[in-house]
């Protein structure tokens, strides 16, 4: 399902990839889009719906970033508030909660990793609790991270937690050892590769769910769960190793 192709507005249209409803304005009573009446432009009560469905989207992962912040502006012109100024205090109500879900959504739609995550979530996949605030929980109490580490990477964390754990040493007691350091910055450079690698495979992760959602064949269909599985690890490890890579900063600093 398309973005709406109409000109001008759109409002996007009111249809939700999991049922397509027509609903009439409540004040004028022309069909109206699922945001504002395309006709009078009157503010419409939201509907609960997931952040692909507000902007009228299909569950793809690839996403047309420049025609997602268009119809974000668009939306934001109809939606705020204080365009609604001299309107009722309902219309004034339902226009704020329109505008935070718009920019709700749009926050984690234009963002990959977010956009991902939420796509996880909104699939039933719980990610591990690597969230920032875990982290910052951990530092702050000084009890290990709750943190899995993923299995690809399980070898070279042992070895790299081992060199940081002496650089920390070595750094409170003033004693810099520049050969570590060297090593560190290798480690560093390293795991930015391997990030990167993780990003292409996140991507070549968004083509196969992307086909999956556009797919009526069956065989495609039962690869739903192993594409899931992928996206999962691969956000897994990258959580882990932006982790490790703050870590060594915080070393070499
Ligand atoms: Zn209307």
């Amino acid at each position: 399902m398309p973005l709406t192709d109409d000109k001008h507005d759109s409002g996007i249209l009111v249809a939700s990839p999991s049922k397509s409803t027509k609903t009439n304005c409540w004040s004028c009573g022309e069909m109206r889009a699922a945001h504002f009446c395309q006709t009078c432009g009157k503010v419409q009560p939201p509907a609960p719906v997931d952040y692909f469905a507000f902007f009228g989207l299909p569950y793809h992962l690839n996403l047309d970033g420049p025609q997602l912040e268009r119809e974000f502006y668009s939306l934001s012109r109809h939606l705020h508030p204080d365009v609604n100024a001299v309107r009722t205090p309902q219309e004034q109500e339902w226009s704020l909660q329109q505008s935070s879900s718009l920019n709700d959504a749009y926050r984690t739609l234009k963002d990959p990793i977010a956009r991902t995550e939420y796509l996880l979530r909104l699939q039933g996949v719980h990610l591990e609790e690597q969230s920032t605030a875990a982290t910052e929980e951990a530092r702050r109490s000084g009890k290990a991270k709750k943190q899995v580490v993923p299995p690809d990477l399980l070898e070279e964390v042992f070895e790299l937690n081992m060199q940081l754990e002496e650089a920390r040493m070595n750094k409170k007691m003033g004693e810099p050892d520049r050969s570590l350091e060297r090593e560190l910055h290798d480690q560093k450079k390293h795991l930015q590769e391997k990030q990167d690698g993780l990003m292409q495979d996140l991507h070549r992760a968004w083509n196969d769910w992307d086909a999956v959602i556009d797919s009526t064949d069956s065989a495609l269909e039962d690869d739903r769960g192993a594409v899931l599985q992928r996206m999962m690890d691969v956000l897994n490890q990258r959580a882990y190793v932006r982790n490790l890579l703050r870590d060594i900063d915080e070393v070499l600093e």
